[in-house]
């Protein structure tokens, strides 16, 4: 595996390699990796000849109160899971490389700004489409693969590579638990013991809102407070927010009569946690893009 720290030799690289024919996979990740990360890897490698991942800690994209500094970090451990799942190259740049100077052109995200993490993390999604247009253009794949669990960031992911006409397959990977049903995460390891064992209680809140659907409910906002009183009452941390939305539109509903995503964001003391789950009109799991 050859590990490739600047933008001109990551070129480099990829150009090698398209011009000799070869398929590359690309996987982005903020590091400290799991096994989310590795099924996205996994995936990748099976698919491709050639397998990229990238390992950046993104302050764009991190608003001035939010985890940069302590987002955790751990080079050595990213570099064995990477060796471990055949990764080709592992692109891991500096914030000086990414950035070298003040970007004079700015991409902004534009449409699903008023709802999920774009509303309570304004900027955000501007920071992601930045730092992945960058990422697209030294790496060149032809495949990159995304974790559902960032349902937002697939959806704005997929509008990014139609509307700028990146020649680049999309591919949704679902989300990989712990056995207790929370999904993984980097930021787990921020829990305390406590919350620890509140956590998995996401899952199950939006498991609860499945029933309902299942039983029938179609109405939103019944669904959404059913799901707000599970946590509130089965965690100490704090709703971020509750919310059920078309998918991939992410467009609000009054009835649930097509696939929707329901998803939560709830902060602990030391980490915001996310998870999701996307469920077709009578209550059946689905992860179709469309
Ligand atoms: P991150 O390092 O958190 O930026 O995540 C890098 C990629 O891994 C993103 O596409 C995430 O959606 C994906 N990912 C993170 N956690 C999980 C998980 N538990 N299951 C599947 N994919 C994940």
């Amino acid at each position: 595996m050859q590990i490739i720290k600047t933008v001109s030799s990551m070129q480099e690289y990829t150009l090698k390699n398209k011009r000799l024919g070869k398929k590359i996979g690309f996987v982005p990740t903020m590091g400290y990796l799991h096994e989310g990360h590795e099924s996205l890897l996994k995936k990748a490698r099976q698919e491709n000849d050639i397998l990229v991942a990238s390992i950046f800690v993104n302050p764009l994209q991190f608003g001035p109160n939010e985890d940069f500094e302590k987002y955790p970090r751990n080079e050595q451990h990213d570099i064995e899971i990477a060796k471990k799942n055949g990764v080709d190259a592992l692109y891991m740049p500096t914030v000086e490389e990414m950035y070298p100077t003040d970007l004079g052109i700015a991409i902004q995200v534009v449409d699903r700004v008023d709802v999920l993490c774009a509303k309570s993390r304004p900027g955000h999604f501007d920071g992601v489409v930045t730092v992945l247009t960058k990422l697209f253009h030294t790496t060149s794949p032809d495949h990159v693969y995304f974790g559902i669990k960032d349902a937002q960031q697939v959806a704005v992911v997929d509008q990014l590579i139609k509307d700028y006409n990146f020649p680049i397959q999309l591919h949704m990977l679902e989300t990989i638990r712990e056995v207790d049903g929370l999904a993984k995460s980097s930021r787990n390891v921020y829990l305390t013991e406590q919350e620890r064992t509140e956590a998995p209680s996401l899952f199950m809140s939006l498991q609860v809102a499945q029933q309902k659907i299942f039983d029938g409910e179609k109405n939103p906002a019944i669904i959404v407070n059913e799901v707000k009183k599970y946590i509130n009452t089965h965690t100490t941390g704090n709703i971020d927010y509750v919310e059920i939305l078309r998918f991939p539109s992410l467009k609000p509903l009054t009835r649930v009569d097509q696939q929707v995503i329901i998803a939560v964001a709830v902060q602990f003391s030391q980490a915001r946690l996310i998870d999701n789950i996307i469920l077709m009109p009578d209550g059946t799991s689905s992860n179709v893009l469309g």
